[in-house]
């Protein structure tokens, strides 16, 4: 049809992985959800020296796809509900794979025009999905963290600026001190972003929350009377055990009051905007000055997709843009670089894009409310089997439960250890997955939904899972 010759060895590698890929998919509903395959055994398929000849590209897929069977984890199944991880929706993967091929460096709107075109459209489609200021600019960065990095390094440069420091040019020796008010449940991420940026773990203030994990308001004014300015706050949009929301339309004038830049950790829950049901927990959010948020989890798109958003696109811009000789800029078209820490990079404006067409506003919302009914449901009905403690109800997508030691006079540490078994348990059922977590000092399960594929059948699976392993009089490891 388009020419490619059958006998094409690129077009016989693809043919195989196409193959292979189709397979993989068919065979979601069946496959084990934890990989079977350990370290070890992996190693040695996998491992050996580098080969001093080459090998047929077919030949290198077709032993890389049998070499990797059983060290794939099922998390594009319906069955897995650990950490806070997406699966893909088809016309995301379809456009990834193109991606792939047309191997676009999306540095440049003249390395690869409609990549930037794309990226352009993509930024305004999500703003006006997520209902954040129409004016913010944005970059798609790899993910969540380096749109954390992308948004810090703004604000620095505008808390900085307006003390006349230019730390761009000056950097951070001698530097008026930027002082980090954060939600205390805020997510590593943010740690690691004020690493980088040389602001230094030392300069982060803890500011108390409920046990829900919302900021309280008197805490934060408290921590604000007494910061040194120039002052960040971070707020959260879904705590990640329990999906819940700092109040904005209380927060952030308050944080304004003082000067300070309002960051938002958004990851998964700044989809909440989308959905009708949802869209009042982040009221106020769109207030704040920079917003960090993923495709690869929620959106469902492939891995290596986040974005970052700044309402002070001038601080965002005099942050990371360069100009080089040897650089074509096009005068009128969005140059990523201008706006992205990378320099070449992956044109991964693509899958968000047909992502958001294959899903469209409706779509977007109906998968976002779907997995809030199914965490509710998880919750619920796993919470109602003997032995089970709900700890935190779902307010989105994540909850939290305990599994307790039936034996009488059990402490707290026998119940750590019973829920650390149940879920390594389910996780060798093969029928669901689920993480641990350490969560107000107790160990704990959560409960995350976070993939379109998930329906009722693997939400009765997972139920089931439960249900026969609480129902056994000994657990696996148990003496
Ligand atoms: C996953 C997550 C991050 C980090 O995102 P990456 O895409 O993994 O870089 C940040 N914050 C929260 C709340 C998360 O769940």
């Amino acid at each position: 049809m388009c020419g490619l010759d059958d006998f094409d060895s690129t077009g016989a590698a693809l043919r195989i992985a196409f193959n292979a890929s189709l397979c993989f998919l068919a065979n979601l509903g069946r496959m084990p959800v934890a990989a079977p395959v350990g370290l070890t055994a992996l190693r040695t398929r996998l491992g050996r020296p580098l080969p001093d000849e080459g090998t047929s590209p077919e030949a290198v897929i077709l032993e890389l796809i049998s070499n990797c069977e059983g060290g794939i984890v099922g998390s594009a199944t319906g069955r897995f509900f650990g950490w806070v991880i997406g699966g893909s929706i088809p016309a995301a993967i379809a456009a990834d794979w193109l991606t792939t091929v047309w191997d676009q460096n999306a540095a440049l709107h003249s390395c690869g025009p409609a990549a930037a075109v794309v990226e352009e459209v993509v930024g305004e489609w999500l703003k006006d999905l997520l209902r954040l200021p129409p004016r913010a600019s944005f970059a798609l960065t790899t993910g969540c963290q380096m749109a954390h990095v992308t948004c810090l390094a703004a604000a620095r440069h505008a808390l900085l600026g307006r003390l006349g420091w230019d730390v761009e040019r000056m950097g951070l020796n001698g530097a008026p001190p930027i002082q980090i008010l954060a939600n205390n449940q805020r997510h590593g991420s943010i740690e690691r972003a004020v690493r980088l940026l040389g602001l230094g773990t030392q300069s982060i203030v803890d500011v108390a929350t409920t046990r829900e994990g919302r900021i309280q308001t008197t805490a934060l004014d408290e921590a604000l009377r007494n910061a040194a300015i120039p002052t960040i706050v971070l707020l959260n949009a879904g705590d990640f055990h329990t999906g819940a929301f700092d109040g904005f339309d209380t927060l952030v004038p308050i944080a304004h009051r003082y000067d300070a830049w309002v960051h938002v950790d958004g990851s998964f829950g700044l989809w909440a905007s989308s959905s009708l049901r949802h869209g009042h927990l982040t009221a106020g959010v769109d207030t704040a000055d920079s917003w960090a948020i993923d495709g690869h989890k929620w959106l469902n798109v492939p891995f290596d997709c986040g974005y970052a958003f700044v309402a002070d696109s001038q601080a965002h811009r005099d942050a990371l843009s360069h100009r080089a000789t040897y650089l074509t800029h096009h005068l009128e078209a969005r140059d990523q670089i201008d706006w992205n820490p990378e320099w070449s990079r992956r044109a991964r404006g693509f899958p968000t894009y047909a992502a958001l067409r294959q899903l469209g506003r409706q779509g977007v919302a109906e998968m976002i409310e779907r997995c809030c009914r199914y965490a509710s449901i998880l919750v619920d009905e796993i919470g109602a089997l003997p032995g089970v403690e709900i700890m935190a109800i779902p307010i989105i997508n994540q909850g939290v439960l305990r599994f307790l030691d039936p034996r009488p006079g059990a402490s707290d540490q026998d119940h750590d250890r019973r829920t650390d078994e149940v879920i390594a348990a389910v996780a060798a059922s093969g029928k669901a997955f689920f993480t641990g977590s350490s969560w107000h000092g107790r160990r704990v399960m959560r409960v995350s939904v976070c993939n379109w594929r998930t329906g009722e059948r693997d939400v009765e699976s997972a139920i089931e899972a439960f249900r026969t392993i609480l129902a056994s009089k000994q657990l696996p490891g148990e003496h």
